[in-house]
């Protein structure tokens, strides 16, 4: 019998989050899977999701997301669910203890590989170590896969056959007044393909422009250490590390960072790490791919000129 997997799926204004997309058709191309995607809004922006079917939930309660609301209609909308995913991210780490707890379920977080008998590989102390888990009993299984390390295979292209829902929902105990929103175009660190981020020895707010410029050359989101952050150089949403956002990109480059265990339990499971630092005994340098033993307002403009010459051929 096929695997009944949910997946929740995230938007960014009308658009489903690429990390969501990669999510739900690399579980998708399981051998053994049945994929159905749960979207939730006001009016839900619907197209194929890449799993066979989808629901979506309607309801102006959920307007903005509201935890309680949310696991309440999603909760409603389950039929005998074996399996719920979504990725880590701050909406996944929300939603999914509160669904755990609704389904009195075991829930793995922050994984980041599954494998074909869906034993799962997650962080632990820190990611100073990671454990393979499993999950026993029969009751229902969450897990939430760190973005971009579940990808699938090849693009699908899949007809989701979609199920509007229209659920009924308590009274809601949470109010939404005000919601922030970024004014930075940039992509998000836990999306982007490519990540560059500065440390402490960026210095200033404005030096941070080295970084932003050759950022714009790759198509790459900016990132902070704690340091440059707490130094007021970059806004929290860009901390990468144990009390930031953990990131999982193809490239990432690190620039002028240390390499503390908070900062690498954040990138290091990106696929490839280029650090450059002037100090050639810098623990970043123990878990780089590549290595660059120099000043980086020297090495980042000869490396910006270079992806322009590249970009440009
Ligand atoms: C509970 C807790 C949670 C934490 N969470 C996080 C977290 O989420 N993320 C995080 O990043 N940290 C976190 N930290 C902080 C962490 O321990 C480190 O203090 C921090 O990562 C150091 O930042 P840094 O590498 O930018 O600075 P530093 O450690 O000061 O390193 C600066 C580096 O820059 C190099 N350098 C100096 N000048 C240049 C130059 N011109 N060119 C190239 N290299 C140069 C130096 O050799 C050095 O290696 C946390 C700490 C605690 C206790």
């Amino acid at each position: 019998m096929a695997k009944n997997i949910y997946v929740l799926v995230e938007y960014q204004g009308d658009r489903v989050k690429k990390t969501s997309l990669d999510l739900i058709q690399a579980l998708s191309e399981m051998p053994g899977t049945t994929v159905t995607a749960i979207a939730l809004g006001t009016q839900v922006a619907v197209q194929d999701f890449g799993s066979a079917q989808a629901i979506v939930i309607e309801h102006e309660a959920l307007a903005e997301y509201r935890g309680d609301t949310y696991a309440e209609a999603i909760f409603g909308a389950l039929d005998k669910p074996e399996w719920i995913f979504a990725c880590h991210t701050p909406f996944g780490r929300d939603i999914m203890p509160r669904l755990a707890a609704l389904l009195d379920a075991g829930f793995a977080s922050d994984c980041t590989s599954l494998d074909a008998d869906f034993t799962l590989r997650r962080a632990m102390y820190a990611g100073k170590a990671t454990a393979r888990v499993s999950f026993t009993g029969s009751s229902v299984k969450l897990a939430s896969m760190r973005p971009n390390t579940l990808m699938p295979k090849t693009p699908v292209s899949q007809t989701t056959t979609i199920k509007k829902v229209a659920p009924t929902l308590g009274t809601q105990r949470v109010t939404v007044r005000e919601i922030v929103k970024s004014q930075s175009t940039r992509p998000d660190v836990s999306e982007a393909a490519i990540v560059i981020s500065g440390g402490r020895s960026m210095k200033s707010v404005e030096n941070f422009t080295l970084l932003e410029t050759c950022a714009d050359t790759l198509g790459a989101a900016v990132g902070a250490s704690r340091a440059a952050v707490d130094a007021g150089f970059r806004p929290h949403r860009d901390q990468v590390g144990q009390t930031g956002k953990v990131v999982s990109p193809s490239l990432y480059i690190a620039c002028g960072i240390s390499g503390a265990i908070q900062h690498l339990a954040g990138m290091r499971t990106s696929k490839i790490i280029v650090a450059i630092n002037t100090d050639p005994e810098a623990p970043i340098f123990q878990i780089a791919d590549y290595g660059v033993v120099g000043d980086l307002f020297q090495i980042v403009p000869l490396l910006t000129e270079e992806f322009k010459k590249i970009k440009n051929q």
